[in-house]
């Protein structure tokens, strides 16, 4: 199907695996060092691409992985509001993220920092979901209401050893300045066992707690509901693109279209079908693979 030229360097689902993983890094590397995302696309495809993987990379697809929390070993549930509509806008703002059974590709800080410059150049901060900061973008500025994120000081000891600390602060604070707003700083522990506690209120009247678990019970039911369609979708998909794939070399091979005409074909085949396999590595987290 992958046409005779690829034959000799059919590569192995491991080595591609591999490749990706080494794809990703390099993105979020950049990324984090300033790099825009066409600088980025551009590198990666001279330098990973073309040499190891079978298909191009566009700027899209790379936004689309800097935001994935897939590659700090998370899992990302409810990406779209409802999955039968296809539309554009019909992402939700504030998916699920949990932690999933795969490796991490990436590490958390990296993930963190681009998170945050991400969040700068859109003006808003991002809603990250994390085991550690669980009240990011929860938390709100007392003075301006904008959704508090992590804040680092370092602090120096009276015996010259360095203390880290890790506080929530106002977004608009850390974005955009002193002229905004002020940092409202709370430690992260005092807010978060503060939250804990009052959850734990909560969760022990048991009306409480049966509602909620059911209500879990159900997204979560609709959720692996939505991904066997989706799955069904994707699985359709990839057979037309096959189809296309094998017409295009036949009508080559007839030499009913142009060789330039071919390679177009090839070429935009080849990014549909990267387009796909992105999409079926995310269901395949939520309804693993038989
Ligand atoms: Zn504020």
């Amino acid at each position: 199907m992958e046409g005779t030229e690829n034959h000799g360097r059919r590569k192995s689902r491991l080595e591609v695996v591999e490749r990706k993983a080494e794809a990703v890094r390099l993105m979020f590397q950049l990324y984090a060092s300033g790099k825009g995302y066409k600088a980025i696309v551009g590198r990666i495809n001279r330098e990973v691409y073309r040499t190891k993987l079978d298909n191009a990379f566009s700027v899209a697809q790379i936004k689309s992985i800097l935001t994935n929390p897939v590659y700090i070993g998370k899992v990302r549930y409810d990406v779209r509001r409802d999955w039968n509509e296809k539309r554009r806008n019909n992402i939700n703002p504030n998916p699920i993220v949990a932690d999933g059974k795969h490796e991490a590709i990436i590490s958390e800080e990296l993930w963190e920092q681009v998170q945050f410059m991400i969040s700068q150049k859109n003006g808003k901060p991002a809603r990250i979901y994390d085991g550690e900061y669980p009240l990011t973008g929860i938390l709100k500025c007392p003075q301006c209401g904008a959704g508090m994120v992590i804040s680092r000081t370092t602090n120096r000891n009276k015996d010259g050893s360095k203390q880290k600390l890790t506080y929530y602060a106002c977004g608009n604070w850390k974005n955009k300045g002193t002229t905004v707003c002020h940092s409202n700083m709370v430690r992260v522990e005092k807010a978060n066992t503060f939250v804990y506690n009052q959850l734990d209120k909560l969760l022990s009247d048991e009306k409480f707690f049966k509602e909620v678990v059911g209500r879990v019970n159900r997204e979560h039911r609709i959720l692996k509901e939505n991904a066997i369609k989706e799955r069904e979708v994707q699985e359709k998909s990839l057979e037309k693109i096959k189809v296309r794939q094998q017409r295009n070399h036949e009508l080559y091979e007839d030499s009913e279209i142009s060789r330039e005409e071919f390679l177009t074909r090839r070429e935009e085949l080849n990014r549909q079908l990267c387009e796909l396999r992105e999409k079926q590595t995310e269901t395949s987290m939520v309804i693993p693979l038989n």
